[in-house]
């Protein structure tokens, strides 16, 4: 009997969590695995929100909250977004769910019908596309590689715009590239989607405070598109804040009505503590977050440094997130013994198996022929990492 819906069965696994569940595996078997898989921070999360956690349970937040979240976090929000985006968002306009993703498959699912075209520049995270497939929407993807530092032109994106496109998915700072637009590149894409005002703009801005560009200008700020942007941000990257769970939308206040509806009926208000300590960590100081910024920025210099000079690895240096995305078509059809490693999945493979360092395919990404490496861990951990891929590359002939 097939007991799974057809909806699930369509569904790939995610290769960012499936990889590092698999060196979580070999890591028990006593094997010494270098994860690079999973994108977080390896940082703890700042004191003052572990606190403010603490308190929310003594003093008995312990019922359910309201399903689009307390007043206070959402409060809390839109100021943030005043404060650091200039934007003026009402709290009516947030809906806090549990971290991002959900944040993000609310949103989906509240406006993509079946058929509508949801336009993705590549290479993009590995949910974006599977979120659509669930929505029953249609993916539209817009290639991008290391030439062009990973960036759509306008030209290209005005070019996967139909009639049937709904919404224009995007994400800067990026993972898995770690690119950065700058403001007069996304004016540019901003005057192709002026254009269009049926679409809506989806822009994941998650990775907004890992930038070591210096600026950063959200999609809502350009009000040419303000009244049709939904942004998506939360505190798992910035706070270092992945377990908690906590992430939103800031919407046009139908589509925050629709998702709060959407979310009413199956998960309810995120978690009541999670929430609290969310709360803290918008209300306090910001700088734990410039901190956290500084040792991603010292380790993406050590690491385009060490993976520049594996052969076949082209590197490009990345403005944000924690992120390298190297292209390794060089090292591909080479053989270990009489096993070809044809792909950058084979290759990926190898350097779990060989070198005992977790990667992930850039297929997993829209993108076959690189590998994601996370950077968010130790300087000990990445020069290890760098030098045993470097040692078992050399091995491939
Ligand atoms: N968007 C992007 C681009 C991400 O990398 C992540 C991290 N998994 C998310 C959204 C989801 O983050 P969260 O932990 O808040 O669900
Ligand atoms: N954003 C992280 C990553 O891409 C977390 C894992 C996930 O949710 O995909 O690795």
């Amino acid at each position: 009997m097939d007991f799974l819906s057809a909806r699930v069965e369509s569904l790939a696994v995610s290769q960012t969590l499936a990889m590092s569940q698999k060196s979580g595996e070999l890591r028990s078997q006593g094997i010494d695995v270098i994860n690079l898989s999973v994108g977080e921070p390896d940082f703890h999360t700042p004191d003052h929100i572990k606190e403010a956690a603490k308190r929310a349970i003594d003093e008995n937040f312990s019922f359910y909250s309201p399903v689009p979240g307390y007043m206070s976090l959402r409060e809390a929000i839109a100021a943030k977004l005043s404060r650091e985006n200039g934007l003026n968002f009402s709290p009516a306009q947030i809906v806090v769910g549990n971290g991002a993703k959900q944040a993000l498959c609310n949103v989906i699912l509240s406006t993509v019908n079946p058929g509508d075209e949801v336009v993705i520049p590549t290479p993009a995270w590995v949910s974006y596309v599977e979120m659509v497939k669930l929505a029953e929407g249609k993916s539209v993807t817009v290639p991008s590689g290391i030439e062009s530092n990973f960036k759509v032109t306008p030209a290209q994106l005005e070019a996967a715009i139909t009639p049937r496109t709904k919404m224009i998915l995007l994400c800067s700072p990026s993972n898995p590239t770690g690119s950065v637009y700058t403001r007069d590149e996304l004016q540019a894409l901003v005057d192709v989607i002026a254009k269009y005002p049926d679409v809506i703009v989806l822009s994941d801005e998650i990775y907004e405070h890992i930038n070591y560009t210096g600026e950063f200008t959200s999609m809502a700020s350009f009000p040419e598109i303000a009244d049709r942007t939904v942004i998506i941000n939360g505190v798992s990257k910035a706070y270092a804040m992945t377990g908690w769970r906590i992430g939103y939308c800031a919407a046009p206040l139908a589509i925050a009505k629709a998702v709060s509806k959407l979310q009413g009926q199956y998960t309810s208000g995120a978690s009541s503590i999670a929430q609290k300590a969310a709360e803290a960590a918008y209300n306090g100081s910001q700088e734990c977050v410039a901190e956290m910024c500084a040792a991603f920025r010292r380790r993406r210099d050590l690491v385009v440094k060490l993976a520049a000079e594996i052969p076949g690895f082209k590197v490009n240096e990345p403005m944000g997130a924690f992120y390298l995305f190297p292209e390794v078509s060089g090292v591909l059809g080479k053989k270990f013994g009489d096993k070809v490693i044809a792909t950058s999945g084979d290759l990926a493979m190898y350097l779990l198996e060989e070198a005992h360092v977790a990667t992930v395919d850039g297929a997993a990404f829209c993108a076959p022929g690189y590998i994601r490496f996370s950077y968010a861990t130790s300087d000990e951990n990445l020069t290890e990492a760098m030098a045993r891929i470097k040692a078992a590359v050399e091995k491939l002939k």
